[in-house]
């Protein structure tokens, strides 16, 4: 089989050696005879598939005892209904930064149950860029603040992380589904953590919560089980059968993370890569990256072609070269290179290698 480099947004490309493994472990887990979608998620061995998970987030992530780690179902976007559920308590009002797409999501769900303070937001600007802190108007009477900090369809991320008193009474909440684990992370700036697992964690199916203890117990009235991170905490993420799979998986990447050298090392890996790409970008007249340069992702990274014309031509002939799924979201058109953690820099560099003979071939 010729060499395929996967640069969807996700579900994405996972690590070759975590799927070999899958493979090899397939029919008999480690002896017991039996494949991990076949377990009990409740039998020895799937309890220490969840527990070793668990502590390996715990050391990569730098994850403080007083946080709760939960492995829920429901995808990202339940949690755009959970927050605002279990963390209004009394309150009546929370503060959102609204950087695209993902944002909007959130805010829509949340005005279901509260007041939505729009903090700071990148509208005028058609979500090009991130608002620096000095601009969010935070209110004093917000429950809390939720920020995206990776906007996976606008290729806009937080290079920074916002920085608030360590007792600010209001808790700070981020969606990092598109770029979890791929740079380090101070989880003590925030009260609450999500991401939906099928980008830089594992496949589809899974959704990792962190949460700071305190804040869970105090869901709204009528708040359905499934949706009280109380219960999950006090269930181990076992109130209702978990995405076992799913799990299993995302236990073997955060192994292979921990082999790549950890987060550090990841990140300057991210680093590299992204650079190769926004550096053909910018010094192209055929290429054209929209996102303000101090606020470009690296997870995902969106251009255009000079001559939308071309983007046809250009999409057929990079799936000739092995390059797939570069095609911009059906709303912004296009095209988009995810290159999450799993992304070899070798995928990266046979990228750019098409994109300039393409651009050469059509200047
Ligand atoms: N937030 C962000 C930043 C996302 O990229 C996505 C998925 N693309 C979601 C939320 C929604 O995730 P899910 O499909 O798992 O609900």
């Amino acid at each position: 089989m010729s060499q395929i480099y996967n640069f969807s947004a996700g579900p994405a490309a996972l690590p070759k050696e975590v799927l070999q493994q899958a493979r090899d472990e397939m029919l008999d887990w480690h002896g017991s005879g039996m494949s991990v979608m076949e377990m009990s998620h409740r039998g020895k061995e799937f309890m220490s598939i969840i527990e070793d998970l668990e502590n390996d987030l715990r050391n990569l992530a730098g994850i403080p005892s007083n946080y709760k780690v939960l492995f829920l179902q429901g995808g990202a976007s339940s949690q755009f209904a959970m927050i605002p559920m279990n963390l209004l308590r009394d309150k009546k009002k929370a503060d959102y930064i609204n950087t695209g797409q993902w944002s909007e999501k959130a805010i829509k769900e949340a005005k279901k149950y509260c007041t939505v303070n729009i903090a700071a937001s990148s509208e005028d600007a058609k979500f090009t860029y991130a608002p620096t802190q000095d601009q969010w108007r935070l209110n004093d009477d917000a429950a809390y603040i939720h920020y995206t900090s990776n906007e996976t369809i606008g290729g806009v991320e937080f290079n920074w992380a916002p920085d608030f008193p360590m007792d600010s009474e209001v808790p700070l909440v981020a969606d990092m589904s598109s770029n979890i684990l791929s740079r380090s992370l101070d989880v003590s700036r925030y009260g609450l953590i999500y991401a939906g697992a099928q980008k830089n964690l594992g496949p589809a199916g899974l959704v990792l919560v962190i949460i700071r203890e305190d804040l869970a117990g105090f869901p709204l009235p009528g708040t359905p089980t499934l949706f009280d991170y109380m219960v999950h905490i006090k269930n181990d993420s076992m109130y209702n059968t978990p995405p076992t799979y799913a799990i299993y998986i995302t236990g073997l990447v955060l192994k292979w993370l921990k082999q790549q050298g950890g987060l550090t090392v990841v990140e300057q890996n991210n680093i590299h890569k992204a650079a190769l790409l926004y550096d053909l970008l910018d010094t192209s007249d055929f290429y054209h990256c929209p996102v303000a340069k101090q606020d470009r992702s690296r997870m995902n990274i969106p251009f255009t072609l000079k001559d939308p014309a071309l983007d046809e031509a250009f999409l057929k002939q990079a799936e000739a070269n092995g390059l797939v799924q570069l095609k911009g979201h059906r709303s912004v058109g296009g095209m988009r290179a995810s290159l999450y953690n799993a992304m070899p820099v070798e995928g990266v560099v046979q990228l750019i290698t098409f994109m300039k003979e393409f651009s050469s071939k059509h200047a």
